[in-house]
């Protein structure tokens, strides 16, 4: 992928630069800011334009998912936390569509998806919208990574009215995603986990990449449900897998993919249940399979040690119940002591990855998962699409 960067930019000096950032983070109970970690991932891309004299920063995001312009998903607070970061004034904006901007060096829209038309499924809503915050700037500046499988306004629509590019984090995570998936060294092992069936069309995208793949979670319930298995009362999400039944034979097929030989099954989903560990082949009626057993552990492991590249997404089991959360701490600590690029993706696995205090062992922690999946699934991203040369 061939994006235009910061680089790219002949001049910045007096220009008016629109940022679209991720600041979508969490909140306390007092609506202040929880964590801060994606404010600061930004923060190099804002003193980037700073320093080679951009006139006015202005920073758009979305906070939340609004449906009646929620109080408490207002900007301010974002605002008073990226003033403390970066140690200026930020002003927050309100009614910039009808009264423009003040002339302070870093403004802050109010959250974007407050304006429908943010989200409208109708390009033309978008576009309009777009074309209203583009008249504010001079070049427009894409980095909310996490959110470019999204074919928003702020997104989207603002790069067509004025010139864009990718900011140092979106140019540096594509970049090393790009290069994990299209060049990587080899051995490349996958490990996908997790819930959600739509991981399939990422694995058998892996198929044609991948050394070897992994496959834990409720994801390989799945799988062993398709090669008729009993599977108890393991979750497997059923949505979207009969459309997706000849992705999974095919998946099942291949040998570079592995799934579990032995599970860690319960008799309820919860941390006072009944907990044994059985043979992928005799999971039993009313039981549910909520991790790895110990020989897929031993056996995982044991193929992530020669690893080069190894890509995870998603959980391998239920990590945030104790007796379910071997699996993921086992193999999390395996995919960090070892020398290979390592590449973390997903919400769940990025918070499995922190909570196990990994974050600064992994190469990279992505912070977009259904970005970061598309992009391994081979999709283009729309956001990306439109800061192409
Ligand atoms: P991510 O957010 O990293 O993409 P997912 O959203 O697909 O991952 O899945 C994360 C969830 O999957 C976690 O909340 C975890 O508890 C759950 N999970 C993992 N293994 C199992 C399992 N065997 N059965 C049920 N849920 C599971
Ligand atoms: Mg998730």
């Amino acid at each position: 992928m061939n994006l235009r960067t910061l680089a790219d930019i002949e001049d910045l000096k007096g220009k008016r630069v629109f940022v679209r950032v991720d600041f979508n983070v969490p909140l306390d109970d007092e609506g202040n800011v929880a964590d801060d970690k994606r404010m600061r991932l930004a923060l190099p891309t804002i003193r980037h334009l700073l320093d080679h004299g951009a006139s006015q920063v202005i920073l758009a995001f979305h906070l939340g998912r609004p449906k009646n312009n929620e109080p408490h998903l207002k900007a301010n607070k974002v605002a008073m936390k990226l003033s403390e970061l970066l140690g200026m004034d930020v002003v927050k904006v309100d009614d910039w569509g009808k009264n423009g901007l003040p002339e302070a060096k870093i403004v802050m829209l109010e959250n974007t998806r407050f304006n429908p038309a943010e989200k409208s499924k109708d390009v033309a809503e978008r576009d309009a919208f777009g074309k209203q915050m583009a008249s504010l700037a001079d070049l427009y500046v894409g980095e909310a990574f996490s959110n470019s499988h999204r074919d928003h306004a702020s997104m989207t629509s603002v790069p067509k009215f004025i010139p864009g590019y990718a900011g140092l984090g979106v140019e540096q995570e594509v970049a090393a995603l790009t290069k994990a998936i299209s060049d990587p060294e080899h051995p490349l092992v996958a490990v996908i986990g997790g819930l959600k069936a739509d991981k399939l069309k990422a694995i058998h995208n892996l198929l044609g990449v991948a050394d070897q793949i992994l496959v834990a979670g409720a994801l390989a319930t799945n799988l062993l449900k398709t090669k008729g298995y009993e599977i108890g009362a393991s979750k497997a999400d059923d949505e979207g897998m009969e459309e997706r039944a000849d992705i999974a034979k095919e998946i099942i097929a291949s040998d570079k993919v592995q799934l579990p030989t032995d599970f860690v099954i319960a008799d309820d989903f919860s941390e006072s249940a009944n907990v044994k560990i059985v043979p992928a082949d005799s999971i039993e009626p009313g039981w549910m399979a909520l991790d790895i057993g110990s020989k897929t552990r031993e056996k995982y492991v044991s193929a992530l040690s020669s690893a080069k590249t190894i890509l995870w997404f998603g959980p391998i089991g239920v990590f945030e119940m104790v007796p379910f959360a071997e699996g993921t701490k086992v193999i999390g600590e395996a995919i960090a002591s070892s020398d290979a690029v390592s590449i973390v993706g997903g919400g769940d696995s990025a918070s499995a990855v922190k909570k196990l205090g990994l974050e600064d062992k992994m190469t990279l922690v992505s912070t977009g998962g259904g970005a970061s999946l598309m992009m391994i699934e081979g999709k283009k991203l729309p956001a990306l699409a439109a800061l192409e040369k």
